[in-house]
């Protein structure tokens, strides 16, 4: 069997794409997307880096169905894609349920689309068109001459919108309030999504067991580490026969996912971002949860959910002593957050969340916040630390958020949530995306690394 196809939009271009197909007009309307390319395994990707809107002069009349558009504009679009290499997908609409193509609409792709591939043969090109909830089109993939006809589009808003996969309900559903097909479409939706969480210490190990409780069909769970008797009071997930044993905590976790659900799947990959087998995990998720203690992984991971276009919850527990350079102090402060990085929205960079001279700082020790936790470790107080309940809330929240993301009713715009674990406050804050980050600009959607 062949991989399933997978065309990808982030956020700040799905609303452009779906008002824009839709506009009534004359003439059909069309939007070109230009597109990077990525294979994960069971999976082929076209990722939209960026959507061309044609002027209105660039169409010519035609008598058949669809739109038609003059030999001079196809040459500026050509040459547009060969500048970024990418690329090009023809999109538009037909409306109804189960949308074809017309006889037109293949013709046409037939003349394109090979003329297209034998300019950039590295890059995807292809004639979708969108319906409501369903989508069909030809596809050229790389290196094949045969079209792919079988795709689902992934439109990313604070929500994951499949278009080609099963539709789901748009408010908060509880089991037996919904409609019976309501209730199985959430689950069907569930039980086909993979979660990968990176660190299954305090936060990850309390993350996985709550996916299972939705039925999240398969985890991915990423530490090399094993359970160690600090870890017992950071999460109630694992316990002191893991420490007895000497169990890896992907080999302790999985067991409780297990007793948790059986029907989820639970793959253990025991590496560190950036190794490559933990890369692989991480490419293949529709949600990716970090849970780790460093700036650096957080940088990695951030990288490799904007190449390839997955939304990525990171969470994080800081302790303060009120007086950072006495090993002996009081805690002051104990803050998590949860930050929702959606595609095509603010990233970890945009918010300054990650920065060249944090991440500099953190290599060199210089970082005061990191110090700040550092040293309250080497004083040995995090062995003695109860922050096992602290960590539930952000998992708690951050599962929440997924479950949210993947079957449609996750708030908008995306937001950091701040808990301040002293007084048991949640607070919200929006994120915003800077127009020229240059991480976002650099990684979204650019799919893998193209050796040419
Ligand atoms: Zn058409
Ligand atoms: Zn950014």
């Amino acid at each position: 069997m062949s991989a399933a196809l997978d065309i990808r939009v982030p956020q700040h271009l799905s609303r452009t794409l779906w008002e824009e197909v839709r506009r009534l007009n004359s003439y059909e309307p069309v939007i070109f997307g230009l597109v990077s390319e990525a294979k994960t395994p069971g999976r082929r990707l076209a990722l939209v880096r960026e959507l061309i809107i044609p002027p209105q002069d660039a169409f010519v009349r035609t008598s058949g169905h669809g739109a038609k558009w003059t030999a001079a504009y196809n040459i500026e679009l050509i040459n547009r894609a060969l500048e970024k290499s990418l690329g090009i997908v023809i999109f538009h609409y037909h409306g109804g349920g189960r949308v074809q193509l017309s006889a037109d609409d293949k013709q046409s792709a037939r003349k394109l689309l090979p003329t297209f591939q034998s300019v950039l043969p590295t890059r995807p090109h292809g004639s979708v068109v969108l319906g409501d909830g369903s989508v069909t089109g030809m596809l050229l993939m790389p290196g094949e001459r045969s079209y792919a006809e079988k795709m689902t589009l992934r439109l990313h808003a604070s929500s994951i919108e499949i278009l080609g996969g099963a539709a789901v309900p748009s408010t908060p559903l509880l089991d037996g309030l919904g409609t019976v097909a309501e209730i199985a479409a959430v689950k069907s939706r569930l039980e086909r999504a993979c979660v990968a969480i990176v660190g299954l210490s305090g936060g990850g190990s309390q993350v996985a067991t709550k996916l299972a409780t939705f039925g999240v069909g398969e985890i991915i769970g990423i530490d090399p580490q094993r359970v160690s008797a600090d870890n017992l009071l950071a999460t109630d997930e694992l316990g002191w026969p893991d420490v007895l044993l000497r169990l890896r905590k992907t080999g302790a976790v999985k067991t409780r996912v297990w007793w948790t659900n059986r029907a989820v799947h639970f793959t253990p990959v025991n590496a560190a971002v950036p190794e490559p087998k933990a890369l692989e995990g991480l490419k293949r998720a529709d949600v990716i949860i970090g849970c780790v203690n460093n700036l650096a992984a957080r940088s990695d991971i951030q990288e490799i959910a904007w190449r390839y276009c997955i939304p990525y919850i990171d969470i994080g527990l800081t302790l303060r002593p009120s007086e950072p350079t006495n090993p002996q102090s009081r805690l002051s402060h104990i803050s998590g957050n949860v930050f929702t990085a959606i595609p095509g929205g603010a990233c970890l960079w945009c918010t300054g969340f990650l920065s060249e001279k944090a991440l500099a700082g953190e290599a060199g020790g210089a970082n005061r916040a990191y110090l700040r936790s550092a040293l309250v470790a080497q004083a040995g107080h995090e062995q003695r630390v109860f922050v096992a309940t602290f960590n539930a809330t952000i998992a708690a929240l951050a599962a929440s958020t997924a479950f949210q993301i993947l079957v449609g009713y996750a708030s908008d715009p995306p937001i950091l949530r701040i808990y301040d674990g002293m007084n048991g406050l949640v607070s919200e804050m929006t994120t915003i995306k800077k127009s020229d980050c240059p991480k976002c600009t650099a990684n979204l959607c650019a799919g893998d690394l193209l050796w040419q």
